[in-house]
C-alpha cells in the first residue's frame, strides 16, 4: 500500500492545501495529514483545532487521516513507517526553503525520507494562512479563500 505524510501547520486550512490533499489522496493510497508543533510560529488555532478543523474539511475523503505530532518529522516518518513527505510548490519563493527542508529531511532519515512536489493550481498560488488571517483579522471576506466552516471560525476568533 502506498502511504505519504502531508506536514504542515495548516493554521488554518486553506483552499490551497485542500488541492494538494484532494490530489495526493487521489495518488496515494493513504495520506496521512499531520499538523506538526512549530515553535517558531506563533499560531491562531491550537493544535487540537487544527487538527479538528482538518477532519472536519476532509470527511468526505475516505483514504485521508489527520494526526499532529511534536518533534522531527524524520522520527514521525520512521514511526509511522511512511518513507514518503509531500509538499506544496506556490512560487519560486517557497523553493529554496522547501528544497532545503528536503534535503536535510533526507540526510536527517539517512535516505529513508522522500520528498514530492506538487504544484499548486494556479487559482490558489497566491493563498497562504497567514494572508488569510490577515485579512480576516480586519473582518475582510476569506469565503473564497478557506472552507466555509472556517472562514465562519476565522470571523469568530478575530471577534473574540
Ligand atoms: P509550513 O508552516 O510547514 O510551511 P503550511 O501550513 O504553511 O506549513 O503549508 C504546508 C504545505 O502546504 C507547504 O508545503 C506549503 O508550501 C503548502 N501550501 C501552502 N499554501 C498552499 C497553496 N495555496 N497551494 C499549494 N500548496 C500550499
Amino acid at each position: 500500500m502506498s502511504k505519504a505524510i502531508y506536514p504542515g501547520s495548516f493554521d488554518p486550512v486553506t483552499l490551497g492545501h485542500m488541492d494538494v490533499i484532494r490530489r495526493s489522496a487521489e495518488i496515494f493510497d493513504e495520506l496521512v495529514i499531520c499538523v506538526l508543533v512549530n515553535v517558531n510560529k506563533s499560531a491562531l488555532f491550537s493544535v487540537d483545532e487544527r487538527v479538528r478543523i482538518l477532519q472536519e474539511a476532509t470527511k468526505g475523503i475516505d483514504n485521508v487521516r489527520v494526526e499532529s505530532y511534536s518533534g522531527l518529522l524524520t522520527q514521525y516518518a520512521k514511526e509511522k513507517h511512511i518513507h514518503v513527505v509531500v509538499r506544496g510548490l506556490r512560487a519560486v519563493t517557497d523553493f529554496e526553503y522547501e528544497l532545503q527542508n528536503a534535503q536535510t529531511n533526507r540526510k536527517l532519515s539517512e535516505g529513508y525520507l522522500d520528498t514530492m512536489f506538487l504544484t499548486t493550481s494556479l487559482e490558489y498560488a497566491y493563498l497562504s494562512s497567514s494572508t488569510v488571517k490577515e485579512i480576516a483579522s480586519f473582518g475582510g471576506n476569506v469565503s473564497d479563500c478557506v472552507p466555509g466552516f472556517v472562514a465562519d471560525l476565522l470571523a469568530e476568533k478575530f471577534r473574540k
